[in-house]
């Protein structure tokens, strides 16, 4: 039997309390779980809050139940660390072979696969199963089309959704999203792909198609227009690349394109992976004269101290909080704080998702600096998109 576990809250530990507790605090899962081991089991660490353990010589998946819940156990006592007492929780996920894969390798896999499922389920354990399979079997053959759409690139396309500034109803900018058309699933939701293109690696080369295509754009259609800026949205992967900051630059001497006319959008929760490796890439596009916009800004876990020192010019509303602004009184709070606390630190706000002009009405009552949504414009094809900044001249 595999068991696959990650701590769920690890990310937020080491943001609110820093990364020397949450070394401590892995150290001392590893030895609850040694603790718990039998001779013959194996544990291995697999990732930043991730352990496998491997339970050999188990009779199917009710002895391997019965060993998570010793596990589970373990866990839930809590620690006491620095006279604070930690409470933790673990999504674990279960394979036996031959039962959930004919090897150890796609037992592994699976394993991990149900631990993915337990955790955004937010149950202690899930046992590999026929539905999982299925899925992981569509994921597999998804990653498998994205890999050949991206070194063909016939099925996929960019459309730019315009970003206006409230108080003058001028059209700064816009958003490149991308669009992908498959052969055998039809149009597949970037919400489905980017994921996959996350978890396989595959997401570095999406980026560079974008940037590439994006720059392109602009220059061919847009370079004319003063002032504005073509976004594009990079994720955690890109920013640990050493390599990626010479390759916008080099990206932008070919079309000519200055650095001020692009923003890159990384996602509060891309950036607090590795919230050290982030800061110094951000700082070399900071000097390199690339605009930065921390996107979905209020779902992830960023420490107040941490944000100060982030060389970002923007704030982006998650569009959760502004969709329901008008009927939630707390969202509305939530987004009048982010836009107080965006120009505390001199930084403009931005709020995505604006779909009505009561919406708008109240963001600019409340002193934000742009929006982008539906009210406005969707997502649209380059020529569309210049056609639309003709008429909002
Ligand atoms: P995001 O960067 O936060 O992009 C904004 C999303 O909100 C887009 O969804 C856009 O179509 C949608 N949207 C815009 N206005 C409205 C509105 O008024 N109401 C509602 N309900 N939605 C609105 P989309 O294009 O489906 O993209 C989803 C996410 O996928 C993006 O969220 C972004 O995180 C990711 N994504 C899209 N294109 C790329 C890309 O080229 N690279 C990377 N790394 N991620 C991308
Ligand atoms: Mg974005
Ligand atoms: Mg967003």
């Amino acid at each position: 039997g595999v068991l696959a576990l990650v701590i769920d809250n690890l990310h937020q530990i080491n943001s609110v309390m820093g990364h020397q507790i949450g070394d401590l605090i892995m150290q001392h899962v590893a030895s609850r779980l040694t603790e718990n081991l039998r001779e013959v089991d194996f544990l291995q660490r697999i990732g930043a809050a991730e352990f496998a353990i491997l339970i050999p010589h188990i009779q199917g998946r009710q002895v391997a139940v019965l060993a998570v819940s010793k596990f589970v156990n373990a866990l839930h006592e809590p620690i006491h660390i620095g006279g604070r007492e930690l409470h933790l929780s673990a999504a674990f996920g279960i394979a036996v072979v031959p039962e959930h894969g004919e090897d150890g390798a796609s037992a592994f896999q699976h394993a991990e696969f149900a631990m993915r499922e337990a955790a955004r389920s937010q149950l202690d354990y899930v046992i590999f199963n026929r539905g999982l399979q299925e899925r992981s079997r569509e994921l597999y053959s998804l990653e498998t089309e994205l890999r050949r759409a991206l070194s063909e690139g016939e099925e996929l396309h960019l459309c730019f959704q315009p970003q206006v500034e409230i108080e003058s109803d001028r059209v700064v900018g816009c958003e490149a999203l991308v669009r992908w058309r498959n052969a055998k699933y039809g149009e597949v939701s970037p919400a489905k792909f980017i994921p996959i293109a996350d978890k396989s690696g595959l997401v570095h080369r999406l980026t560079v198609w974008v940037l590439q295509n994006a720059v392109r754009e602009y220059s061919e259609r847009w370079a004319g227009q003063e002032d504005f800026t073509v976004s594009i949205n990079i994720s955690a992967l890109d920013l640990l690349d050493p390599d990626f900051p010479e390759l916008v630059v080099r990206t932008l001497n070919t079309w000519d394109m200055s650095p001020r006319n692009l923003l890159l959008e990384i996602t509060e929760s891309a950036m607090m992976e590795k919230p050290r490796a982030a800061l110094k890439s951000l700082e070399r596009f900071h000097h390199l004269g690339v605009q930065l916009s921390i996107d979905d800004f209020g779902t992830g876990y960023s420490s107040l101290t941490y944000l100060k020192r982030l060389p970002v010019s923007e704030l982006k509303i998650d569009r959760s909080f502004v969709g329901n602004m008008n009927d939630d009184a707390d969202d509305a709070t939530i987004v009048r704080t982010v836009i107080d606390l965006a120009h505390n630190f001199g930084l403009h706000v931005i709020a995505e998702g604006v779909e009505d002009e009561a919406t708008r009405n109240q963001l600019q009552a409340m002193g934000c600096d742009l929006f982008q949504g539906y009210l406005l414009g969707r997502p649209m094809p380059a020529p569309e998109f210049s056609d639309f900044l003709e008429r909002h001249q």
